[in-house]
């Protein structure tokens, strides 16, 4: 943050009441195309050497919260690779600038995490890109609401599986033999965890799947001298929304059911990724995170 956000600011008052229009784009849309732009740190977020030297593969780093999480890493001090689709290209290129105004590498790797071969290289090549890899953050999700179940196909539901956990698996599994003691892995989960929408049930059920997973996990390699923990996002102004990620007539009043009455913006994701890479985060394990403007979560 600048010196001015950093001054007494008022939550509610933070990013100016947005009510976006209607705006349709089709998976896995375009973050340059959303009206209003989010903001994902490009000005405001400030780093304070918390990861200097940190080698990150985050996948859906073009874009939305993963961009914000990249951009932020960066100003701390990492280098990046970055996974996305081929699609996203235009995104990506927005974020890699940045990361390299910075003096930093990011790496571009797109690709579909759906294969499970994909993933091996993807890992493979983001550790020979950066140098070797300490911190990996499984961020890409596929959203598309589904009103009833009868709908709800087999082909959507394995691709929701596929991105959300099944990539997830293969490629934590893949960074394993990198990561050293001192590495993290933060997993993307969402409050869908635990106020599932009647209308995201595959979604919701991959994301309460994510944080047993992390749970699970954080157990199995804390002795191993590596850190599991997620960050569990609540209502955020992203490009997965205009998606079919909710209906249309809900965008516009998207975040106006949290306690702070406003949906949030990228950007204010990624001091909890931030924290939880870092080595101050070093007693936090098996933990989510819940960056949700005020839904309480169990
Ligand atoms: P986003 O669309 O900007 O990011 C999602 C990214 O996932 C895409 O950019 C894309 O690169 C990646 N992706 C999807 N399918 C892929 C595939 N098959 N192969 C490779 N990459 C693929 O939206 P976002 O909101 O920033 O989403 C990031 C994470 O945050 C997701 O896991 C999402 O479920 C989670 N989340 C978002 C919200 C929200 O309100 N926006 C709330 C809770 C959780
Ligand atoms: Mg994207």
């Amino acid at each position: 943050m600048t010196d001015d956000q950093l001054a007494l600011t008022d939550p509610t008052k933070r990013f100016s009441h947005i009510t976006p229009q209607r705006q349709q784009q089709s998976v896995p849309g375009q973050d340059a195309r959303l009206n209003p732009s989010p903001d994902h740190g490009e000005e405001s977020y400030r780093g304070t050497e918390r990861l200097t030297g940190r080698k990150a593969l985050i996948t859906g780093g073009d874009s939305g919260i993963g961009a914000a999480v990249a951009i932020a890493f960066a100003r701390e001090g990492a280098d990046v690779a970055l996974n996305y689709l081929p699609s996203e290209q235009v995104d990506a290129d927005h974020v890699a600038d940045i990361v390299r105004a910075e003096g930093r590498i990011a790496e571009l790797i797109p690709g579909d995490i759906r294969e499970r071969d994909f993933c091996a290289e993807l890992v493979s090549q983001a550790a020979e890109a950066l140098g070797g890899l300490d911190i990996v953050v499984n961020n890409a999700g596929h959203q598309i609401f589904t009103e009833d179940l009868e709908d709800l196909d087999d082909e959507q539901f394995d691709r929701t599986m596929k991105t959300n956990l099944y990539a997830m698996h293969w490629i934590t599994r893949a960074a394993l033999p990198h990561l050293q003691p001192g590495s993290t892995v933060i997993n993307t989960t969402s409050v869908q965890a635990y106020k599932p929408s009647p209308i995201l049930v595959d979604y919701a059920t991959t994301k309460a799947g994510i944080n047993g997973f992390t749970k699970g996990l954080a157990m199995q390699l804390a002795p191993r001298g590596i850190r599991v923990n997620a960050v569990a996002p609540g209502p955020i102004w992203t490009v997965l929304q205009v998606t079919d990620g909710q209906p249309q007539d809900k965008i516009e009043h998207f975040g106006e059911n949290t306690a702070l009455g406003r949906m949030g913006q990228p950007v204010e994701l990624a001091p909890a990724y931030v924290f939880l890479a870092s080595p101050e985060s070093s007693y936090v394990v098996g933990e989510t995170l819940n960056v949700n403007g005020g839904l309480p979560t169990p």
